[in-house]
């Protein structure tokens, strides 16, 4: 089914551009050489969108700094998943603004998902005066027009009106690192999770186009990036408001082709749609990483029900042992919520046998957060705390368990490793940081302009969390 995406036109681009312009004209007038902070909290795509933001920023003659508290402009890219991420920004916006009592020009921007929120909006309207713009993820390519605004006028700005979202090509990026990048394939997600704030502030999901996909990523390649994420909120839908028949299975084909000694990750698949295509893909390209980021939530049926999930538990099941058929070795990572309302020890006891059953190298565990505006955020939910947090903790000591296996199981083995750069928790014995093409975290002892490059690491020792190793002339064990 194709429907109606919206693109950004050339034309309203080119605004933007004649924006930044202007814009940079007052900052140099406000500030002379003016400084820009972003802080980004949450997920894989803020940390793409603040790169969009930074490279707007410099556009505009801002030079980027490392600390808030020394910037002219202060950007916060927020998150709404969680309650936790929402008071953290608070706390933080409260700090800012209570700096820039000392700075009366700084201009404060808040962004991403809890901006578009309607409560938070709201609340940062009435209770956070210093707070110079807000703004949601529909408006961030319009970033140099809502900056401008506020420059030449007294108005707080706030662009924050309920969207289906648009694409935009051809925004400035600064990217983080030059060995590893993200590349957006679509925004957006139709599947309303009971839980799940995204739908509501990131709109509905629109593909960007595959030529814009393949171009941005042998520039990365041509470039010499070594490491490659293809991120949407599920990239399994990829392609279906496009008239040109492709989907998720076929842009990973595509991208296989591409010159270049790169790998590509993805996330996130959806258990729902994730199935044999893309499967046969992954296992026949050989740049995809052995690597598949498949969500679970819970192992009760009953539970993904209440989740509007759309799998069951065997599904879910199946699911695994078919990708692992196509993929042997396969790595899999999940994430999964303790306590969602109406939870009871069995449902619970059975996202435990899920968890022994697949065997996952790590868990992003979640204790429920009822979030406004979700259908979850009504339910009925009787589970005291407490209870929620045993169940977290046994969670965790299972899933530790596995991982500390799984990791001992990689020990004396060969493994080809990207080098990403220097190790800032291995030790002095292990001063530098790589990764397995699966995304394990092994820490190396070598030479510095390792950095950027692949090699082959032996394996020699290894804790729940990650491995330890050593450069190796030994080829790679599959
Ligand atoms: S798939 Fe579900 S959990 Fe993921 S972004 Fe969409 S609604 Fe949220």
């Amino acid at each position: 089914m194709a429907y109606n995406t919206k693109r950004v036109t050339e034309q309203q681009l080119a605004a933007q551009r004649d924006y930044a312009h202007e814009a940079s004209v007052l900052l140099r007038e406000r500030f002379g050489t003016p400084t820009a902070y972003v802080e980004t909290y949450g997920c894989q795509q803020n940390e793409s969108d603040s790169e969009l933001l930074r490279g707007m920023l410099s556009d505009m003659g801002c030079t980027l700094v490392k600390d808030g508290s020394q910037a002219n402009i202060i950007v916060l890219n927020t998150c709404a998943i969680r309650e936790h991420a929402e008071t953290r920004v608070f706390g933080n916006i409260g700090a800012f603004g209570y700096e820039k009592k000392n700075r009366p020009g700084t201009v404060i921007a808040v962004c991403g998902c809890m901006a578009q929120h309607e409560s938070a909006a709201e609340k940062m309207k009435k209770s956070y005066p210093y707070v110079d713009m807000v703004f949601g993820p529909h408006a961030l390519w319009r970033f140099p027009e809502l900056l401008h605004r506020r420059l030449i006028g007294k108005k707080r700005v706030f662009a924050v009106e309920a969207s289906d979202g648009f694409v935009a090509e051809g925004i400035s990026r600064l990217r983080d690192s030059d060995i590893k990048s993200w590349v957006s394939v679509m925004y957006g997600c139709n599947n309303f999770c009971s839980y799940c704030v995204v739908p509501y502030v990131r709109g509905r999901e629109r593909s960007r186009l595959p030529e814009d996909i393949l171009a941005e990523i042998a520039s990365l390649a041509a470039a010499g990036c070594k490491d490659i994420t293809l991120l949407g909120q599920n990239v399994n839908s990829y392609g279906r408001d496009l008239d040109c028949g492709t989907d998720f299975a076929k842009l990973l084909r595509q991208v296989d082709k591409i010159d270049g000694d790169f790998l590509v990750h993805f996330m996130t698949s959806h258990p729902k749609d994730a199935g044999e295509e893309l499967f046969a893909a992954m296992a026949e390209c050989k740049k995809a990483a052995p690597h598949l980021h498949l969500p679970f939530q819970s192992g009760s049926s009953r539970i993904l029900k209440d989740m509007n999930r759309g799998y069951t538990r065997e599904q879910y099941i199946e699911k695994v042992r078919l990708a692992r058929k196509y993929i042997p070795g396969l790595t899999l990572t999940s994430d999964v919520i303790v306590g969602f309302p109406g939870e009871t020890e069995e449902d619970f006891e059975e996202t435990l046998t899920l968890i022994e059953e697949v065997g996952f190298h790590a868990l992003f565990t979640f204790i429920f957060s009822p979030r406004s505006g979700t259908p979850a955020y009504s339910m009925e939910d009787n589970t005291p705390r407490e209870v929620k947090q045993r169940r977290f903790d046994r969670l965790l000591d299972m899933q530790n368990s596995i991982s500390a296996r799984l990791h001992g199981e990689m020990v004396g083995k060969t493994y080809r490793v990207l080098v990403d750069g220097e190790n800032q928790t291995g030790g002095q014995d292990y001063n530098l940081s790589s990764r397995t093409a699966s995304g394990r975290l092994v820490h190396l002892k070598g030479d510095k302009s390792l950095i950027g490059k692949y090699v082959n690491a032996r394996i020699t020792g290894s804790t729940t969390w990650s491995l330890m190793g050593e450069v190796t002339e030994e080829t790679e064990v599959k």
